[in-house]
């Protein structure tokens, strides 16, 4: 008999049928590719290997991620390289306005890597950015998906003086699992920053968040995240399945079924989220646009 290589991870569990995609190359799907590649910009989409990636570039859309593609933090659920960034690029604000423009996009997203490495955590880069996606794409609804900044509330101000439309941070897990899933980050400080998205914006916002789940949260656990949530005003949310993107990232506990989702989905709005996007493939910026603007 064979010994056992203890060195060897556990092969990774088969994908249930409803997590199965099909990779379809399309002429919409490279036009996407050459114009990212053209204008030099990283995506969340590929860095960290979305499931979504062909379904959301051959519809022409993606999620521009600034200020580099080196990460600073290592969560264990992200694909995201962690290593030491490089300097803020002082353009990018204008080419991720430009790709918006070509892609003709009406609502974007925006995110960053975390950069603990600079003092404002990146957040002035956010602002610029969004003032030069507004100012060549008037009328477009702007979404930003913000680390934590530390909870630092110049940084949150910074990102809110551009007045985005939505301001997503993702919760990512319940309590009890964070500090396994993510880090540095904790649970209340996720809280408390889309709580003071709330107090500190000048206009009315809409605040959004997310939770992966099958990382061996229970039921109650997620439900009292819910409720957290709701407790600091947040609006929108949004809940996917945790896929593992390597063997060196954590394991998927449980493929949870569509139709849990689906209650869950339903949970939530009576909880008084006023959207929500629940189900296995769902992703914090996967069919943003299906949220209009009151
Ligand atoms: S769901 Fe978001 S991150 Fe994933 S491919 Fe679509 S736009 Fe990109």
């Amino acid at each position: 008999m064979a010994a056992l290589n203890l060195a060897e991870p556990p092969p990774r569990p088969r994908l249930p049928e409803w997590l199965r995609i099909r990779l379809p190359t399309t002429e919409s799907f490279a036009r996407t590719r050459s114009l990212l590649d053209e204008l030099k910009l990283h995506t969340v989409c590929e860095s960290a290997r979305c499931p979504n990636h062909f379904e959301c570039w051959t519809k022409g859309t993606a999620t521009f991620m600034i200020a580099g593609d080196r990460c600073t933090r290592a969560c264990g659920f992200c694909a995201v390289t962690t290593a030491k960034p490089f300097a803020l690029e002082a353009d990018e604000p204008q080419r991720v306005a430009e790709a918006t423009h070509r892609m003709r996009l009406k609502h974007v997203v925006i995110t960053a890597v975390a950069r603990d490495d600079l003092k404002d955590g990146g957040a002035e880069h956010f602002r610029r950015t969004i003032e030069a996606v507004r100012a060549l794409n008037p009328g477009i609804v702007l979404e930003v998906l913000v680390p934590d900044f530390n909870d630092s509330d110049p940084a949150i101000n910074a990102v809110l003086l551009a007045k985005p439309h939505i301001f997503n941070h993702n919760l990512e897990t319940v309590r009890r699992l964070t500090p396994s899933v993510r880090s540095r980050a904790t649970y209340d400080r996720s809280l408390s920053v889309l709580q003071k998205a709330k107090a500190l914006a000048v206009d009315a916002i809409h605040t959004k968040s997310g939770i992966m789940l099958g990382l061996g949260e229970t039921e109650v656990e997620l439900f009292e995240a819910l409720q957290d949530l709701r407790r600091v005003g947040c609006d929108i949310l949004t809940l996917g399945q945790y896929l593992q993107p390597t063997l060196k990232h954590l394991p998927v506990k449980e493929f949870v079924t569509p139709e849990k989702f689906q209650k869950y989905g339903e949970r939530a709005r009576e909880m008084g989220f006023v959207h929500v996007a629940s189900g296995p493939m769902v992703r914090s910026s996967y069919h943003a646009d299906e949220f209009h603007l009151p």
